[in-house]
């Protein structure tokens, strides 16, 4: 069985083809900013090596047809030709499964398309507005393509955090702004937290029921997630991605007041104050080098002080998160990195881990320094209280793997029923009980 993933970013869309018998990834890739001049493809299958090709794409349709045009291996010059996997018919593909963003009250699980789905995405696009509208723009480039004859998943990030206790979801303002307009902490990267701490028990060959874990998504977005029991009980994206650490472009938590004050000093409107919390802040806003991790590192070596502290205050914001989740699950068995920066940049491993000393953690130089180019394994010393990994994360597999069950119908019609009865008792909206 042939699964098609797609997630759509506001300038992005990735797809991976995978042969279910044995999770093996036929094909793989991503169009890049899309919509600009100097848009492009990489992709590589099992046996070639990436390929990287500039093309312009101006929107996602473009980029959806492209995509099915490198599966058929069709109408291409020789780069795409020689290194694609040419299916005979598109009807290979059993199903596709969709990565979206925000899940928001409504959706614990996975769950099959439908025009209920889709109306309830549509009505999360006001909070994730570049993502979830991408995402739904590409579900209906798939159903004109394929019609009904192809079922399609969505998969949420937000749907691992879908139980995280009131405590750690609830904001302090006024309480019927959460009844009014659903705010509350939702979490994103759910897929990758969930994979990598799955991933971590199965190393440590131990039940993930019995393991207190924390895990660092670091990447240009980031985020850290606690997992107790199997379950996140907390993590540090909010309402929006834009909260927790400081990411490549996006500022992480900030006294709110200071929105406030440089809007008006600046005379800004709301669409201009968040363009600047999510484009412009972050790395990039304190480096003034790049948003990229790499470039950063660079102009530390080449002495520059705000690239100094931009990566100081990374690895100190991640530092505290990780000492505050210990606190909030009174102990920590183990401690994951992965995404781009925590699977490859060694060097804020080594910084965070060294301050974690106190909590009896000690990582191995050595191998620490060896786990780069996502390579998954153990980095520390067989002396420290708690295990450290590097897990490199796999969002497609899992998104793959939620798509395939929710192809049987009896999980399918359960997942509904479900959430009928969690719409009905308004689960994920706090009512607190009658004597409070
Ligand atoms: P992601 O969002 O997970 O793709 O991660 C992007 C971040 O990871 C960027 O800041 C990159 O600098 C960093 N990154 C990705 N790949 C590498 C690599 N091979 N070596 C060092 N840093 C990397």
């Amino acid at each position: 069985m042939k699964i098609l993933l797609l997630n759509a970013g506001s300038s992005s869309l990735k797809f991976e083809l995978t042969e279910m018998k044995n999770e093996k990834v036929l094909i793989k890739g991503s169009c890049e900013k899309i919509g600009s001049k100097s848009s492009f493809i990489k992709w590589k299958t099992a046996q070639k090596s990436i390929k990287e090709k500039n093309i312009y794409l101006n929107n996602h349709k473009e980029a959806f047809d492209f995509i099915k045009n490198l599966l058929l291996g069709k109408n291409f010059d020789k780069t795409f030709e020689e290194n694609t996997i040419k299916l005979k018919d598109l009807s290979e593909i059993s199903a596709i499964g969709h990565r979206i963003v925000h899940g928001g009250k409504y959706f614990k699980n996975a769950r099959l398309i439908d025009e209920d789905v889709i109306k309830k995405i549509q009505e999360l696009t006001e909070l994730a507005p570049l993502h979830n509208q991408a995402g739904l723009n590409v579900i209906f480039l798939c159903r004109k393509l394929f019609g009904n004859s192809i079922p399609q998943v969505a998969v949420f990030d937000t749907s691992f955090y879908f139980d995280m206790p009131p405590k750690a979801y609830m904001y302090g303002i006024p309480y019927e702004y959460h009844k009014k307009y659903g705010i509350r902490k939702y979490g994103f990267h759910g897929t990758s937290h969930k994979f990598v701490s799955r991933e971590c028990a199965k190393i440590m060959n131990e039940d993930i029921k019995n393991l207190k874990i924390i895990s660092c998504h670091l990447g240009n977005g980031s985020s850290i997630t606690a997992v107790n029991k199997g379950k996140a009980i907390d993590t540090s994206m909010g309402f929006t991605p834009l909260d927790g650490v400081i990411m490549g472009t996006r500022c992480g938590a900030l006294d709110s007041s200071v929105i406030t004050f440089i809007e008006e000093k600046e005379k800004l409107k709301p669409k201009e104050i968040n363009e600047i919390l999510n484009k412009k802040s972050g790395l990039l806003g304190i480096s003034g080098v790049s948003n990229d991790d790499r470039e950063i590192m660079k102009s530390i070596k080449s002495g520059n002080d705000r690239a100094i502290l931009a990566h100081d205050m990374m690895d100190y914001q991640i530092i505290k998160y990780i000492g505050a989740y210990s606190a909030a699950m009174n102990g920590l068995d183990a401690l994951i990195f992965t995404a781009g920066i925590g699977e490859n940049q060694w060097i804020h491993r080594e910084v965070i881990c060294e301050s974690l000393s106190f909590m009896g953690l000690k990582i191995d130089k050595t191998l620490n320094k060896e786990k780069i180019l996502g390579e998954t394994g153990e980095i520390s010393d067989k002396s420290s209280k708690i295990k450290v990994f590097v897990i490199s994360t796999n969002e497609e597999l899992m998104i793959a793997r939620e798509t395939v069950k929710q192809l049987n119908p009896k999980n399918s019609e359960k997942e509904k029923e479900k959430e009928k009865e969690r719409e009905k008792d308004n689960v994920g909206v706090y009512s607190p009980s009658p004597s409070q």
